[in-house]
């Protein structure tokens, strides 16, 4: 599709992929609808935690993707559209066992290796940092140059400098093709015609791709804490356990894993997460599964049992197959482009995602190699089409 003020797009999805997809083709020029089944940020990308991290991610693509959507966070945060949004802070990579601290001194290497500063830090520096960290810590690494950004604040921004048609309670049931070609979408019993379609729209793009088997609900239970600190972060950075590094790099897969993060949010409060449980599309809590959260929270950080849990709550990631997104244009259908698959990394990842899919429909070049999270490499996608 060229870039053009008269052409129209559909994005399906008003997740922080779709909104930041809408808004960058709305800068372009394009004229852009945006269609939700429920409304902004209904799915994941307001049920979720706010790492922009890149010390979370798996070696390979998703570090290096992970390095450019952190500095795009930045850019953006400079120039204004994510002013006070967008904070940095560091990550520390915690190790218990002898076994973690093998694992995070290897990631960490990995880490150093796409470019990335790793400073390792001794238990007493550790406890300088973050005084009444718990004994059993005996290893870690400060990654200095993560950040935060809430999903949904960042999806509100996106929109309110956007102007974008937004439709809300639009669930859209069919991609519509005539000739080989995308005509528009169905919405109930409408069709709303388009140039090209952006498909976004996190799990729900299962069935309007034929990707049933191929993107998986992978539900997350998170806890909230009161606050902490009166104003500003409890902690000075964010606790990433080896253990949820085990579950990112595949060496864990278990329903019941908890990959532990602790984090201190803006508000003073702290964010507590989180479970991993294929194939649980649901939102539901459960007190088993919060209670084992909390109690390896509270062996990694003891101060926590001053807390009280305000609530907790359940967000739906999208996983893949082969544990990478799907972004790109379709392998057989023209002008629909996909952007979905971003598991437990799309708060990070969404704005530079949804602004590199934007410039593919518009047939330019985005500015990372997004090669590997390529749609054709699920043949399945060919014969569904
Ligand atoms: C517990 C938890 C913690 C997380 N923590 C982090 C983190 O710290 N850092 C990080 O980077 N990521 C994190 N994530 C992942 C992140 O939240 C997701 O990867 C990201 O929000 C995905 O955004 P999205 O826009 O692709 O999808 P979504 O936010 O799921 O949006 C999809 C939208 O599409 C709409 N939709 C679906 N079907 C249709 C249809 N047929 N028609 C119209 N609309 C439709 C839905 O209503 C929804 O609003 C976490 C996720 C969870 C669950």
């Amino acid at each position: 599709m060229a870039s053009s003020a008269s052409v129209h797009v559909a994005v399906i999805g008003a997740g922080i992929v779709g909104a930041a997809a809408a808004h960058f083709l709305a800068a372009a020029g394009a004229r852009v609808t945006l269609l939700d089944a429920s409304g902004p940020a209904a799915g994941a990308t307001g049920a979720s935690d706010g790492a922009v991290s890149v010390a979370s991610k798996r070696p390979g693509p998703m570090m290096d993707l992970a390095r450019h959507a952190r500095a795009f966070y930045a850019r953006c945060e400079q120039d204004g559209l994510f002013r006070g949004l967008f904070h940095r802070r560091s990550t520390f990579l915690v190790a218990r066992t002898a076994v973690e601290a093998e694992l995070v001194a290897q990631h960490g290497a990995d880490l150093a290796a796409a470019g990335e500063r790793v400073v390792e830090v001794d238990r007493t520096a550790l406890l300088d940092r973050i005084p009444g960290l718990g004994a059993s810590v005996c290893a870690a690494l400060e990654i200095p140059d993560d950040g935060h950004a809430l999903g949904y604040e960042i999806t509100e921004r996106l929109l309110g400098r956007s102007l974008i048609d937004i439709r809300r309670n639009a669930p859209v049931s069919e991609i519509v093709m005539r000739a080989g070609r995308v005509a528009g979408v169905a919405i109930r019993d409408e069709l709303l015609t388009a140039d090209a379609v952006l498909v976004a729209a996190g799990i729900g793009s299962a069935p309007l791709l034929g990707l049933g088997d191929i993107l998986i609900p992978r539900k997350g239970q998170m806890a909230v804490t009161d606050r902490a600190s009166a104003a500003g972060p409890a902690i000075d950075g964010h606790l990433m356990a080896a253990s949820y590094l085990a579950a990112k790099r595949g060496i864990v897969r278990d329903n019941n894993h908890i990959g532990l993060v602790i984090d201190p949010l803006m508000t003073g409060q702290f964010l507590i997460g989180g479970s991993r449980e294929d194939n649980r599309s649901d939102h539901s809590t459960d007190a088993v599964t919060i209670a084992a959260i909390l109690r390896e929270a509270l062996d990694l950080y003891p101060p926590l049992a001053h807390r009280r849990i305000l609530r907790s709550f359940a967000g739906v990631r999208t996983a893949s197959r082969d544990g990478l997104p799907i972004v790109g244009l379709h392998p057989q259908r023209e002008g629909v482009a996909i952007a979905t698959g971003f598991e437990g990394d799309g708060i990070c990842l969404g704005p530079f995602m949804g602004a590199s899919a934007a410039r593919l429909l518009l047939g330019e070049t985005p500015e990372a190699d997004l090669s590997a999270l390529t749609p054709q490499r699920f043949v399945r996608i060919e014969a569904h089409a």
